[in-house]
């Protein structure tokens, strides 16, 4: 994609049949198996210990019984959220009260695992790590996943030329997947200090080249490879002020230094809110509007009103797919 600068997004806004949902993000807690160099400790020292099972349930079972949603999607982070060793039990839980389930994964669990909890997900996004994961094993769970979920897999795009050869060879060899579903892959452009402070990461021109032509694509049944998402998971636009408009996909966002959102009106806290490791509930991964209470507080309150943005980055893809707009465009949202 060539960047254009005299266009700029002026609204983020869900498709009609996306409904009135509310996105729960929780980031179950802060244990990974991996050390990826490109990751801060923070998301894999564990220090957050292990939320209980029946405290988890207790809150879940709050928000269904108290929002005015039609549609309650969990998705879960970490570290990496599977290494909670209840987690399979919760997917069962959740599932059986009608809630959709969203994962992001290093797939390093064990195939016997990932078909247990298959049929209860919704998608399943598989990050490729180049400085440790296993291709054949990654390969395998995409297999697994892609016949009973929204399959997606993040290619980490690695500054070393070794390690952005292996994202791009296993690129390479998912265009090669049969016996699957849909399956969308992205090179995922990495991040400085990934985290609230985040910067997009200064790439070698033909590292940035190489992002800006073949950023994703979506292998068919067929087998065939088409340059485009299915949109039919998160189903958002991006408005741009030349009037055009166009599938909101956030690292392209990232990448041309679209996401300063400074004083938008965006409704985090309404369409999304963020657990913390700590089980601290923010209404967004960017921490705009603060801690507004803990999931086990009996006398928590939800937020009523969007938020005006007041900071010059939006830090992830899950805050940037909340529907926002500058102010004096799109004022009737
Ligand atoms: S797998 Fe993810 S959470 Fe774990 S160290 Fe790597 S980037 Fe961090
Ligand atoms: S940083 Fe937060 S408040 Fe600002 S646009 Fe992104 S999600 Fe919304």
């Amino acid at each position: 994609m060539t960047l254009d600068k005299d266009r700029f997004p002026i609204a983020i806004k869900p498709s009609e049949k996306m409904g009135n949902m509310i996105h729960i993000s929780w980031m179950l807690h802060n244990q990974c198996n991996k050390r990826c160099s490109y990751c801060r400790e923070f998301n894999w020292n564990g220090d957050s210990g292990w939320l209980k099972y029946d405290q988890i349930i207790t809150f879940v079972d709050k928000v269904i019984n108290h929002s005015q949603k039609d549609l309650y999607h969990f998705s879960f982070t970490g570290g990496e959220p599977v290494l909670w060793p209840q987690f399979d039990q919760l997917c069962h839980y959740l599932k059986n009260k009608g809630c959709e389930i969203g994962l992001t994964t290093n797939g390093s669990k064990s195939i016997s695992y990932w078909e247990n909890i298959s049929d209860t997900l919704n998608w399943t996004c598989i990050s490729f790590h180049p400085e440790s994961s296993n291709e054949d094993h990654i390969f395998n769970v995409v297999k697994v996943l892609a016949n009973k979920s929204r399959v997606s897999v993040r290619l980490m795009m690695h500054k070393e030329k070794e390690f952005w050869d292996k994202s791009v060879a296993f690129g390479e060899k998912l265009k090669m997947a049969d016996d699957c579903s849909f399956i969308f892959v992205e090179y995922v452009p990495l991040q400085n200090d990934f985290g609230l402070h985040s910067r997009p990461m200064v790439y070698e021109n033909w590292q940035r080249e190489f992002l800006e032509k073949e950023n994703h694509f979506t292998v068919l049944p067929t087998k065939d490879v088409i340059n485009t998402h299915r949109r039919d998971v998160w189903d958002y636009t991006t408005y741009f002020n030349d009037g055009t408009s166009e599938f909101c996909r956030p690292n392209d966002l990232v990448a041309n230094n679209q996401v300063n959102f400074k004083n938008w009106i965006c409704h985090i806290g309404l369409d999304l809110l963020f657990i913390n490791h700590r089980g601290e509930i923010l209404k967004g991964a960017c921490k705009q509007g603060g801690n507004i209470g803990h999931i086990f507080d009996p006398n928590l309150k939800l937020p009523t009103k969007p938020q005006t943005c007041g900071v010059n980055f939006c830090p992830c893809a899950t805050d940037i797919l909340i529907k926002k707009h500058r102010p004096g465009y799109f004022d009737e949202f």
